[in-house]
């Protein structure tokens, strides 16, 4: 179980969290909905320990971390850009949290190796991640997320930079691979189509505040209000 209490942040004087709480059970995705700039990815950063919360605490498992160490974390992190280290090959960088947590060598490219197997790179492993295509290296995000076995996993609008056929591919072998993790999930995105697809509950966030949160039945049948049914409207 992962949550937010009462999270408060702000960034000189602008209000980014106001008091938010959400819930994530095991094995549960939940889409957070809402426009740029209204705070979703502080929302994961926080919990990733990229960035500290004023106040409020984010829990797994009773455990709060914001008073852990980022390193300490056991969180899995995809983001838009990827975020590889591009001094290291494909398989140093699944491998790289691992050896953070000191596991050896052999054994985190091993553990490196499996994982890039299930995303489909295992030829790939011995390569610059320079040279890979956008899709290729949000594969290795991917297997680099799931790799320390995550209590969580967040993932930060990591579809959006990808041409429809390859989102739709990446998004069905993220599913796929979750389904074996069970761990909780939060999925950032601006798109609806995507939420509705991928997330058994959606929270619809607006300057820091949840708007709505539900199942998409829920939410398509009944918006809370104008904005909410305009954020819906996969057509905008
Ligand atoms: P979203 O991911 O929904 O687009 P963000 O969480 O990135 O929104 O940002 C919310 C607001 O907080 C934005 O106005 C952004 O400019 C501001 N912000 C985010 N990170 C920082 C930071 N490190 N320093 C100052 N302002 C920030
Ligand atoms: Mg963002």
């Amino acid at each position: 179980m992962l949550s937010w209490q009462q999270v408060h942040k702000k960034f000189a004087g602008k209000v980014v969290a106001e008091g938010l709480s959400l819930q994530v059970a095991d094995g549960e995705l939940v889409a957070v909905l809402g426009e740029s700039g209204s705070g979703k990815s502080t929302l994961l950063n926080m919990a990733a320990g990229l960035m500290k919360p004023d106040s409020g605490k984010i829990l797994i498992n009773d455990t709060d971390v914001t008073l852990l160490q980022p390193e300490r974390r056991r969180i899995g992190l995809m983001f838009q850009d990827y975020a590889l280290l591009p001094h290291l090959n494909v398989w140093q960088n699944v491998a790289f949290g691992l050896r953070m947590h000191g596991v050896s060598k052999s054994s985190a490219r091993q553990q490196a190796q499996q994982l890039l197997s299930e995303v489909g790179l295992a030829e790939a492993a011995t390569q610059p991640v320079g040279v890979l295509s956008g899709g290729e290296r949000q594969r290795v995000a991917l297997a680099r997320a799931l790799v320390l076995q995550p209590q969580a996993l967040l993932l930060d609008e990591p579809f959006s930079a990808l041409d429809t056929t390859l989102r739709a591919s990446l998004q069905q072998l993220t599913l796929r691979l979750l389904r074996h993790q069970k761990c909780p999930t939060v999925l950032v995105t601006h798109s609806p189509l995507e939420a509705f697809a991928l997330a058994d509950r959606i929270c619809l966030l607006r300057y820091g505040r949840w708007v709505q949160q539900g199942k998409v039945s829920e939410l398509l049948a009944q918006p809370a209000d104008a904005w909410a049914a305009r954020l819906l409207d996969c057509d905008n």
